[in-house]
C-alpha cells in the first residue's frame, strides 16, 4: 500500500491502523510543516512501514516507488489542509492539492496500465476529500454524494478539482478509484493551528480563545479513529464487491456549533486542571470571523451506513479524552 501524507493528522492515524493489521505500507510525504516526523520515524521503527521524503509533483520519484512498492492500493491523503492558509494564499492548494493529485493520477495510471488484468481487479486509487466541496448546507439539508459540489473557499475548491480529476481518470481511462468524503476530523496529533488543539492550548495556559463570528456555524465531527475505520470499510467493499468508481461521505451527524465545540473543550479543560466549570469559557472572544466562511456543513452518510459501518466514538467522550491527551503533551513540555 502507498499513503501519500502519512506524516499528517489522519494519514498519521491510518498508518497506524496499517501498523496494527501488518499491511506494508510506503509512506510518500513531503514533510512540509504540518507533518509529524517523529511520530512517522517511530512508526518506521515498529511496523513494516518506509518513507520516502517526496513531494507528490515529483512524479519521477513517485514512478520509481510504484515500481519498487507495486502497491496494490493509494490512499491519497496528501494535502494543504488549512482553510485559513488558503484565503492568505491559495498557490500552494492549487499546487498540491490540484496538481499533486493530476500528477499522483497519472503515475497510478502509468503504473495501472503495466498490471496483469488480476492484478488491475485488485488496484484501488483512494482520494481522501472532504464535506467542505458541497459548500455551505441549508438549515435542514444534508448533502448526498450525488449533490453538486459549490465549494466556498480556496481549499475546498482545490479539493473539488482534483475530485473532478479522479472522476474523469476513472471515467476516461478505466482507472478504479474511490472518493471519499468527511466532516471535520479531531483526536490525537492534529496540527495545533486547528480549531480543537488551538482552543485546549490557549484554555489550559489561561489566553484568550478566539471564535469566529459568533461562533454559531455548524460542523459535523467525526473522531479521526472512525474516519480510518470507514475508509477501511469502503476500500474492502470495493475489493470484495469488484466495484468501483464510488464516492461515499463520512459523516457522523454530530453536528454542534462551533461555540458549542469551544464550550465543551473548556469543560473538560477545566475537569483536567481541576478549576471551577466556567473559568475557561470566561476566556472566549469572538473576533472577525473568516472572509467566505461557510455557515453549515452536514452529510448524508446513508451509503456508508448500507455497508454496515457505524462510528464508535460519540463527541462527547471523543473531546473528554482528546483534551486529555493534548493536556499532557502540553504539561509534559513545561
Ligand atoms: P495535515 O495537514 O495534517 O497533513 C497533510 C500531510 O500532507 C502532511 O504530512 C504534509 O507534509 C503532506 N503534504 C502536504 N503537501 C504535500 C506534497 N506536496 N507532497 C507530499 N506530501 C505533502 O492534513 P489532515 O488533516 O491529516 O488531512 C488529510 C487529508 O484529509 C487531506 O486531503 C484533507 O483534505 C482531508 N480531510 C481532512 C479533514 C480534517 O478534518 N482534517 C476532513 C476531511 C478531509
Amino acid at each position: 500500500m502507498i499513503v501519500t501524507g502519512g506524516a499528517g493528522f489522519i494519514g498519521g492515524h491510518y498508518v497506524e491502523q496499517c501498523i496494527k493489521e501488518s499491511n506494508p505500507t510506503l509512506v510518500i510525504d513531503k514533510l512540509t510543516y504540518a507533518a509529524d516526523p517523529v511520530r512517522l520515524e517511530k512508526q518506521c521503527q515498529k511496523g513494516e512501514v518506509e518513507s520516502l521524503q517526496v513531494d507528490i509533483n515529483d512524479s519521477s520519484h513517485v514512478r520509481d516507488a510504484f515500481q519498487t512498492w507495486k502497491p496494490n492500493v493509494v490512499v491519497h491523503f496528501a494535502a494543504e489542509s488549512h482553510v485559513d492558509r488558503s484565503i492568505a494564499d491559495a498557490t500552494e492548494f492549487a499546487n498540491t492539492n490540484f496538481l499533486g493529485t493530476l500528477s499522483m493520477l497519472r503515475v497510478s495510471l502509468e503504473y495501472f496500465d503495466s498490471l496483469s488484468k488480476h492484478q488491475q481487479s485488485d488496484f484501488r486509487f483512494v482520494q481522501i476529500s472532504t464535506d467542505e466541496v458541497y459548500g455551505s448546507a441549508g438549515e435542514d439539508v444534508a448533502f448526498n454524494e450525488m449533490d453538486l459540489l459549490q465549494p466556498g473557499n480556496p481549499y475546498s475548491a482545490s479539493k473539488a478539482g482534483a475530485d473532478h480529476l479522479v472522476q474523469s481518470f476513472e471515467n476516461t481511462y478505466g482507472l478504479p478509484t474511490l472518493i471519499t468524503r468527511c466532516c471535520n476530523n479531531y483526536g490525537t496529533h492534529q496540527h495545533c493551528e486547528k480549531l480543537i488543539p488551538l482552543m485546549i492550548s490557549a484554555a489550559v495556559s489561561n489566553q484568550p480563545l478566539p471564535i469566529y463570528g459568533e461562533g454559531q456555524q455548524v460542523r459535523e465531527w467525526i473522531h479521526v479513529k472512525d474516519h480510518v475505520s470507514a475508509i477501511n470499510c469502503i476500500i474492502e467493499h470495493s475489493m470484495s464487491s469488484g466495484e468501483a468508481g464510488q464516492t461515499f461521505n463520512i459523516g457522523t451527524g454530530q453536528r454542534p456549533n462551533n461555540l458549542e465545540v469551544v464550550q465543551r473543550i473548556c469543560s473538560a479543560v477545566d475537569r483536567y486542571c481541576n478549576r471551577h466549570d466556567g473559568t475557561s469559557a470566561k476566556n472566549i472572544t469572538f473576533v472577525e470571523d473568516r472572509l467566505g466562511h461557510d455557515f453549515r456543513y452536514a452529510l448524508d452518510s446513508s451509503s456508508l451506513a448500507s455497508l454496515g459501518w457505524k462510528p464508535e466514538v460519540a463527541l462527547e467522550d471523543g473531546i473528554e479524552k482528546t483534551v486529555q491527551w493534548y493536556c499532557e503533551q502540553l504539561l509534559a513540555e513545561t
